[in-house]
């Protein structure tokens, strides 16, 4: 079938909740794809960070294949032979003392946010249905009621009420707006190191290690969403890094499934995750064997391939290069490792658009940025490769 036929048959039986690229992918491997027509591109997009080990890396593929011959799917009603070695590498690799398993990135949020409400009573106190957590503006941790009841983007909230109360939303960068919004119900502050959807945001230098300092001051907890940050897409394995913090919370998603399977965890110290009691809380496939292989072979091969070393020297070539591009549309270039943004004085979607008819895919975010997020595993030529097309697209 073409690219047309298949998504006309898409457009005819699926839920119109998106608007993709016109192209049909139906084969991959690193940072290529190829259409059903046989056209070759260029992922710059990487699934928003899923696929930070490359499509189809071999490592993960083996270590998946020789799970899916001995067990996928026990439910926690069980126990599995991979998921307590999955924990402890997840904990080892973080530094964090406990782990708890989930499948997407929103239901590890939500975890974290039943997580802090459940400590916020247990052991800070709050009186009974008053817990609070601050969350910044121009967010993004997922799709759930709960997590759009404090989102800022009207397109996720519009007719979606009612909301789940609780939430207090203060401007992103400003730590003294945080300080400013704690009361004594406060329970958490969550928020992203760098906010990806919201356009690649980076914060003021400073802003992270001052929330540190003022959650810690008043028995609040640092939780941070490093679901598209996280493991080693910023240069570093924990965007928190750059400010030599370490959080109450972390949340990991996305690339921790190796780009095969959806995994995710919220990680804690052992008296944060011992609030959670047998029947608290759970999932059907949260720590299943094939997503515990999944994991390990993902957090493995970041390790052993230095990919965090990689996205920090080639992000730095990239950018470098991106700003060399004359363009009077280009307002700024901005990222930290390979998560890059190119901000425009114009649709960035027309761009996305153009790029790819060239055989480069990336994505728009908030109309006016241009997102660049290749697989780590992509090397300097292949960034040459792209820089041909994107300084084409630009200066034409
Ligand atoms: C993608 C993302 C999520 C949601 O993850 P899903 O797996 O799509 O539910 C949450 N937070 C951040 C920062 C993300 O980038």
């Amino acid at each position: 079938m073409s690219n047309k036929s298949l998504i006309s048959v898409n457009d005819s039986f699926g839920a119109h909740n998106y608007h993709p690229l016109p192209i049909v992918i139906s084969k991959a491997k690193d940072v290529w794809v190829w259409d059903v027509e046989g056209n070759k591109y260029m992922d710059m997009l990487s699934a928003y960070s899923a696929l930070n080990q490359g499509h189809r890396n071999e490592y993960i593929i083996k270590k998946v294949k020789e799970q899916l011959n001995k067990v996928s799917l026990t439910s926690r009603a069980f126990h599995n032979d991979k998921l307590p070695l999955f924990l402890k590498k997840v904990c080892k690799f973080s530094g964090f003392e406990m782990a708890l398993p989930m499948n997407t990135g929103a239901e590890a949020v939500e975890t974290a946010l039943k997580m802090a409400r459940k400590w916020g009573y247990l052991k800070k106190k709050v009186a009974a249905g008053k817990a609070q957590i601050i969350v910044a503006e121009n967010n993004f941790h997922g799709r759930t009621i709960s997590i759009i009841s404090f989102s800022t983007e009207k397109q996720y909230r519009d007719g979606f009420g009612p909301f789940t109360p609780g939430f207090k939303v203060v401007k992103y960068g400003d730590a003294g707006a945080i300080k400013k919004a704690i009361n004594k119900n406060t329970v958490a502050v969550m928020l992203e190191p760098i906010q990806g959807e919201g356009g690649i945001i980076i914060p003021p230098k400073g802003y992270l290690k001052e929330v540190r300092k003022i959650t810690r001051e008043n028995k609040v907890l640092l939780m941070l969403d490093e679901i598209q940050t996280g493991l080693a897409r910023t240069g570093k394995n924990f965007a928190y890094e750059w400010e030599q913090i370490k959080p109450d919370v972390l949340i990991l998603g996305k690339a921790l499934g190796g780009g095969v399977v959806p995994v995710s965890v919220v990680l804690a110290s052992r008296s944060i995750m011992s609030v959670y009691k047998p029947g608290d809380h759970g999932s059907t496939f949260g720590g299943n064997p094939l997503a515990s292989a999944a994991g390990i072979a993902a957090l493995e091969y970041i390790e052993k391939h230095k990919l965090a070393d990689r996205a920090q020297k080639l992000g730095e070539y990239f950018m470098k290069e991106l700003r060399k591009i004359k363009s009077k549309h280009i307002q700024e270039v901005r990222g930290r490792g390979l998560l890059i943004g190119i901000e425009l004085d114009t649709k960035a979607r027309d761009y996305a658009e153009k790029l790819m008819q060239d055989g480069l895919l990336c994505k728009e975010t908030h109309t006016r940025v241009l997102r660049f997020a290749p697989p780590l595993v992509i090397t300097k030529d292949e960034i040459d490769w792209a820089m041909k097309r994107i300084q084409k697209v630009f200066e034409e």
